[in-house]
């Protein structure tokens, strides 16, 4: 399986797409083309690795770790994905948890096959250079790369937040690491951490003398995994209801949400998918006016979808190539703040279940559904964080004090530290010398 970037014609392989990240002229990697599977042949899988494995292991034919990668796949993705069945009035529904995770959101699911696969590719071909991963993170992502590639002798890893736009938990876990972790906190948006990025890697010399990599939802060694749980779940479905799945999937930068199309596109039984985004809504007004036009960042209570600029839809582009072909397979809403705390109120009076603000824009979208779209599919809300990484926004709405998994308190025990900078690209790089 060869890799080609969106904006060039250069087929490259799935090592050098994973530490290139980004192509010349700002390119993304996607495989050459969308393997094509027989639904019916994983049906027979009741374990989530070895299900995982036989998924990916069509992404990786060819390549040097194609023998590791069973082992990747048990080592990263190795904790559990559960399902909720909800019952409420007339509908039935489910919730897919993805955040069982060691930082308790779905990033972990990307960030840990990431690091076991590009150390695993460095350990076979005796590199011996560390590596310098640079990650923009608008809160959860910092802290999930952080977990996933701490103490990897390969790598060392600086982690740029926006300081004051992420919750004092989420803080916690993108600065308590040390080691082989930088902390940086930004003064400015997650947008000014993203475009700092991407100067620096940009910038020839010092992408060369660092061997700067990334590890934000753009690699497509991030993508990848999050098919799986897409895929598992529309299958047990399947199995169980005779229906294909429907997702609703809380939105920023259209990592997670492409990752489903990628399950779509490879035979999974998925029907549509749509995008609940909060106030930053570049894709609903895209979708209104045919006009892509990317703006500034709104703060927002989920300010882990606070993008204004979503990466991935270059993705979408390159897959669908005519704009007219891609507004008819996409749907996505705005959810606004007052909405998001409406619904956190509702569904814990309703089914005392605590839901974090994220996956409150997935509850919206289905409650405010036209009714036909509830008939022949099994309809599933993604859950995208552990809403005890959002007290400072849950408690207060429903005025109950939410327990900590056990994950998040073991980072909540260690020590953090954050260095400040500005958003320039020479403060940045004061920090990777
Ligand atoms: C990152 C994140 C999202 C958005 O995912 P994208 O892949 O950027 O669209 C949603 N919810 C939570 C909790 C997140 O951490």
């Amino acid at each position: 399986m060869k890799y080609i970037s969106t904006k060039a014609n250069d087929a490259i392989t799935i090592e050098e797409a994973l530490f290139s990240g980004t192509s010349k002229g700002g390119g993304l990697y996607m495989p050459e083309s969308i393997p094509k599977i027989q639904a019916e042949d994983f049906k027979k899988f009741n374990n989530f690795q070895e299900f995982s494995y036989q998924l990916l292991s069509y992404f990786f034919v060819g390549s040097t770790i194609e023998d590791d990668l069973e082992g990747i796949v048990n080592n990263s993705l190795n904790f559990p994905v559960i399902h909720r069945d909800i019952s409420e009035d007339q509908s039935h529904y489910s919730v897919l948890e993805l955040f069982h995770g060691p930082t308790a959101a779905f990033k972990d699911f990307g960030a840990r096959f990431l690091a076991s696969l590009m150390s695993t590719i460095l350990r076979k071909t005796n590199r011996s250079d560390l590596y310098t991963i640079l990650v923009a993170t608008s809160g959860d992502t910092g802290g999930a790369v952080a977990s996933a590639f701490y103490q990897r002798p390969e790598f060392r890893v600086a982690v740029l937040f926006p300081e004051g736009r992420v919750s004092p938990r989420q803080q916690h876990q993108l600065t308590c690491w040390g080691k082989n972790i930088t902390s940086l906190a930004v003064k400015g948006e997650f947008d000014d951490c993203q475009r700092l990025v991407k100067e620096a890697f940009n910038n020839p010399e010092l992408s060369l003398k660092h061997n700067l990599c990334s590890a934000n939802s753009i690699n497509i060694g991030r993508l990848l995994p999050q098919t799986t749980y897409y895929a598992w779940s529309s299958i047990k479905y399947q199995k169980t209801t005779g229906l294909p799945s429907s997702f609703i999937i809380p939105t920023g930068n259209l990592g997670n949400a492409f990752a489903c199309f990628i399950a779509k596109e490879m035979g999974f039984p998925i029907d549509r998918i749509i995008f609940a985004t909060n106030a930053n809504k570049t894709i609903p007004d895209f979708l209104a006016t045919k006009e892509w036009s990317p703006r500034p960042t709104l703060p927002t209570l989920a300010s882990a979808m606070d993008v204004g600029n979503p990466s991935n839809m270059e993705r979408f582009f390159y897959q669908y190539q005519d704009t007219d072909k891609l507004l008819s397979v996409l749907e996505s809403f705005s959810v606004g703040d007052n909405e998001i705390k409406d619904q956190i109120r509702y569904q814990y009076e309703k089914n005392q279940v605590a839901i974090c603000p994220h996956t409150a824009t997935a509850f919206h979208t289905y409650r405010n559904l036209p009714a036909s779209y509830l008939e022949g599919s099994h309809w599933t809300l993604v859950a995208t964080a552990h809403p005890a990484k959002f007290e400072n926004i849950v408690e207060p709405i429903i005025n109950v004090e939410l327990e900590i998994p056990e994950n998040l308190k073991t980072l909540m025990a260690l020590e953090s530290s954050a260095k400040r900078i500005e958003p320039r690209l020479e403060h940045l790089t004061s920090y990777l010398s």
